[in-house]
């Protein structure tokens, strides 16, 4: 089996508010202490959609990875990296576009609400209708075994699922396959090469499903084998195929939905944000006047927490004690709304002490930002060319 490894990229839409920190930076920071992540800045993805105004992608694309810094991403755990310094995935892209099924892809849900979402953009372009494709090549590209996704992603992961079956199903036939596979099992060793013969039997007569874990385990054991021979011989156990790319799993993450200041979603766009990396007059002032329950009026009327955007604030911020003493001080009055809003200034306050401290000996170098990215594009292209290789191979193109 290939070594797991969780991709993920986000659109580069510049500075980062705290709806994507509770929305996905927090995600990423606990899984790159768990298992290698790659974390990239989807540049060309942002094209899909701005085509006709690309002048803010390059800004935007060194703001956020300022912010992601700042945030916690660990590039000593983390490979951090552009999507368009690894042309690898362009190139998977093209090539996973020819045995794609149109119909994939017009059936994505997420394609035709877009469409009606950005009325405005003139969407029918061919790189728009392929976005999904281009997704699932940044993935299949690492062999990640994990993409982090909420509930609307999961279609997309199952395509990309479905492509990577595809795609071995129709080139996952390399020439001599057998023979290397037999090569490859006289590496084992003879004690564990008779023991490989006979759990494959085992499973392949008898279904014996204890035999095919047993030998999946004797392999990923076997580390003086290489990663193609071991792949080789995981795809002879089960018939007679090499994986070439990988099925991801959908890792359906557990965000806190943190709103708008105004209950929306939040997003620049709608001006209700408040940033990552927000100064401490602006946020208690953005929070200070965020609108609450309209039912309080006066101090003294009582109100309800479940129409007050500033709840959902405590629900993300506060602990049981202090919510229990919102709910009932609002219901009974016994609070006024600027008290009840005071700890969670206080709460994001301190929670952004530390990214502003992250945060400036990126402001005061630049260029330590992009050595970062430097070297995580290296790394990246370096793992998307291994499996170029063994694409373009499969697929009869020339590796020379
Ligand atoms: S007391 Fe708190 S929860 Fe109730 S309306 Fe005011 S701000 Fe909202």
């Amino acid at each position: 089996m290939y070594p797991d490894r969780v991709v993920s990229g986000m659109r580069p839409t510049g500075s980062m508010h705290l709806g994507h920190y509770h929305g996905a930076l927090r995600n990423w920071i606990r899984m790159q202490a768990e298992q290698p992540c790659l974390f990239f800045v989807a540049d060309w993805h942002a094209l899909t959609t701005h085509y006709d105004d690309p002048s803010i992608i390059e800004k935007s694309t060194w703001d956020m990875l300022l912010d992601w810094l700042a945030a916690g991403v660990d590039p000593t755990q983390a490979t951090l990296f552009i999507q368009s310094r690894v042309p690898e995935h362009a190139e998977l892209h093209l090539l996973l576009s020819m045995a794609t099924p149109l119909g994939w892809l017009e059936r994505v849900p997420t394609y035709k609400d877009q469409i009606d979402h950005l009325a405005n953009k003139d969407l029918q372009t061919y790189g728009f209708l392929g976005y999904p494709l281009l997704q699932a090549a940044d993935v299949l590209i690492y062999r990640a075994s994990e993409v982090p996704v909420g509930d609307d992603q999961v279609p997309h992961v199952e395509m990309m699922r479905e492509i990577a079956r595809r795609f071995n199903h129709l080139y996952g036939k390399e020439k001599g396959f057998e023979e290397k596979a037999e090569d490859a099992v006289k590496k084992l060793g003879s004690k564990r090469a008779r023991l490989y013969h006979e759990l494959r039997t085992a499973y392949q007569q008898e279904g014996d499903a204890a035999a095919l874990a047993q030998a999946k385990a004797m392999l990923d054991d076997a580390h003086n084998l290489s990663m193609i021979d071991r792949e080789r011989l995981f795809g002879y156990l089960e018939g007679a195929r090499k994986l070439i790319l990988v099925e991801p799993q959908a890792r359906l993450t557990a965000a806190s939905r943190l709103p708008g200041l105004d209950g929306r979603k939040m997003s620049k766009s709608y001006g209700n944000a408040i940033a990552l990396r927000e100064d401490k007059a602006v946020l208690t002032r953005k929070v200070r006047t965020m609108p609450t329950d309209p039912a309080r009026v006066r101090r003294s009327d009582a109100g309800e927490p479940e129409r007050c955007p500033v709840w959902q604030f405590h629900v993300v911020y506060s602990d049981p004690p202090t919510r229990e003493w919102v709910q009932q001080g609002c219901r009974s009055a016994g609070i006024g709304c600027l008290e009840c809003k005071q700890p969670v200034i206080d709460a994001i306050i301190k929670e952004q002490e530390p990214m502003h401290e992250r945060a400036q000996p990126y402001l005061n170098d630049p260029s330590l930002v992009r050595a970062i990215v430097a070297d995580g594009n290296e790394a990246a292209r370096k793992l998307a060319q291994e499996t170029m290789r063994d694409v373009r191979e499969a697929m009869g193109l020339s590796n020379g």
